[in-house]
């Protein structure tokens, strides 16, 4: 584990994973290494106090563990955690959070007791085993209180269709799961992509001031995390590929990375081929 903690704001921090050269989780084919740390991927939590709500459990149950005895060890006393969605590199490490609250969206609950055999089996490895469901599900919007601090769960459906951001509106600031990516959003669901278009726009029009991804640039996330720009470059990227034209990414991407938007990521090139693929095999 190459676990950094990083502070993007007052009472937010960030365990962020991945991004290592040379490093693999393990050698033969595995999800947690070409999914989510091959990429990098933060889990975040919003402190106050002796309180902690933990947004994602960790890419492995080491990774969860490592979070709950971190904040356990700066005095944090009641933990509750809000699922982004069901994709295994976020809900890996809930086991160690399995006396807490779980949070998440009807949807996301759904989808983890109709994928339970399949997360618990060998099929994709390594099995997440034993699967620890939400406790507690909402529809929609939720809003809950972190002591005077107003946090907002909001359903979207993008990426994938069981999303939960978190809005922080008095800070004006979206911790947005999978929703948005730096550098390309990763296309799981090609025949929803006109709804991610409205439920990005949605988002922008939030007017976030900072967005926190969970997969992202960590030098980008330490300092406070993108600027609405992040959510602009997705809705110019995700309208793109519905046009299904073949642009080099580099170029594809150019001004957005020179406005600072996106930054480069060279692994993201196979992401963009792949979600190429997708959306092409879906118009068929
Ligand atoms: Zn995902």
């Amino acid at each position: 584990m190459h676990l950094r903690i990083l502070t993007p704001h007052p009472g937010i921090l960030a365990f962020y994973d991945g991004r290592v050269p040379g490093y693999r989780f393990a050698e033969r084919d595995n999800w947690v290494d070409d999914g989510a740390l091959s990429l990098g991927i933060a889990s975040y939590a919003l402190i106050l106090g002796d309180e902690a709500l933990v947004y994602d459990t960790g890419t492995t149950l080491a990774h969860g563990h490592a979070i709950r005895t971190h904040l356990e060890s700066i005095g944090i006393r009641h933990l509750r955690v809000i699922l982004s969605h069901w994709h295994r590199d976020h809900i890996a490490g809930t086991e160690a959070f399995a006396d807490t609250e779980i949070i998440a969206s009807a949807q996301t609950a759904a989808h983890l007791v109709a994928q339970r055999a399949n997360l618990e089996s060998d099929t994709r490895w390594p099995p997440i085993r034993p699967l620890v469901a939400p406790t507690t599900t909402y529809k929609g919007h939720l809003t809950l209180a972190l002591g005077p601090t107003r946090v907002a769960l909001i359903h979207v459906n993008i990426h994938s269709d069981d999303a939960t951001v978190l809005w922080l509106p008095d800070a004006r600031i979206l911790l947005a799961g999978d929703t948005v990516e730096d550098t390309v959003t990763y296309v799981a669901e090609p025949d929803h992509l006109a709804t991610h278009l409205t439920d990005l726009a949605r988002l922008k029009a939030l007017f976030p001031r900072h967005i926190l991804p969970c997969h992202g640039d960590p030098d980008v996330i330490a300092s406070g995390g993108y600027g609405p720009g992040l959510i602009e470059a997705t809705l110019r990227y995700v309208t793109h590929l519905t046009s299904r034209t073949d642009t080099p990414l580099q170029d594809l991407l150019a001004a957005d990375l020179a406005a600072g938007n996106l930054t480069w990521f060279a692994p993201y090139l196979e992401i963009h081929r792949l979600n190429l693929a997708r959306v092409r095999a879906d118009a068929r």
